[in-house]
C-alpha cells in the first residue's frame, strides 16, 4: 500500500501480529523510499446492505456524521461521537454477521445515543423512524420517561442533567416496530480507509 507520508506506492511489512482476540491483524510497515514506519490494521470487512440492495463497507465516520446532525447545539463532543460509533461497530461485529442491513445499524445507534443525550436521541429517532405526528414524539418521550423511572428506582438518586452517566439500559422497546419506510439518510455515501499511524 501507499506510504502515508510520501505516497510512495509500496511498503514493506516488518512485523505482523493479531489483536482483538484474532479479529484484527496489525502490520508494522516501512516505506522503502522515505524509511518512515507506519501501522496498518486489517479486519474483516463489515458490509452494510442498503435498502436498495447496494452494499458498502461499514464506516465509523459515516455513523459520526449521521449522528452529529442530531447533536447540534447539544453537549455532545467529538469524543462522545467517536465512542458511540465504536460501540455501534462492536455491537455489529459481536453479532457475528459479515453483512448487516442498514436498518440494523440505525437501530444499533439508538441505544447508545439515548444514553448520551435524550434530545439528540429524539431528533435522530424522529428522522430515522419517520415520526410524522406529535403522537409519535409523545410515545417516544413516554418510553424515555418509563426507562428513566425504571433506572431511578434502582438508584438512590437520579441525575437528570447527566443522562450519559446512568447505567446501561437494555435496548428493547422503540426499535421493535420500526417501519420500513424510514431507513434513509444516515448511511449514504461510501468510504472506509484503513487505520494508519504509529501505535508504538
Ligand atoms: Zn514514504
Amino acid at each position: 500500500m501507499h506510504c502515508p507520508f510520501c505516497r510512495h506506492n509500496d511498503s514493506r511489512v516488518i512485523d505482523s501480529r493479531t489483536a482483538d482476540d484474532g479479529a484484527t491483524i496489525r502490520r508494522r510497515r516501512q516505506c522503502p523510499a522515505c524509511n518512515r514506519r507506519f501501522t496498518t490494521s486489517e479486519t474483516a470487512t463489515l458490509t452494510v446492505i442498503k435498502r436498495s440492495g447496494v452494499t458498502e463497507p461499514f464506516s465509523r465516520p459515516k455513523i459520526v456524521s449521521g449522528v452529529r446532525k442530531a447533536c447540534q447545539g447539544r453537549p455532545v463532543g467529538d469524543d462522545d461521537l467517536a465512542v458511540l460509533a465504536q460501540q455501534v461497530e462492536e455491537h455489529m461485529r459481536a453479532s457475528g454477521q459479515a453483512q448487516i442491513e442498514a436498518h440494523e445499524v440505525g437501530l444499533a445507534i439508538l441505544g447508545p445515543l439515548r444514553r448520551l443525550d435524550e434530545i439528540a436521541y429524539l431528533r435522530f429517532a424522529s428522522v430515522y423512524q419517520g415520526f410524522e405526528t406529535l403522537d409519535d414524539f409523545e410515545a417516544a418521550i413516554a418510553l424515555l420517561r418509563a426507562e428513566r423511572d425504571m433506572t431511578s428506582s434502582d438508584a438512590t438518586h437520579d441525575s437528570p442533567g447527566h443522562p450519559g452517566e446512568r447505567g446501561d439500559q437494555h435496548d428493547h422497546d422503540i426499535s421493535a416496530d420500526t417501519s420500513s419506510r424510514a431507513h434513509h439518510g444516515v448511511l449514504e455515501g461510501s468510504h472506509m480507509t484503513p487505520r494508519q499511524g504509529g501505535t508504538n
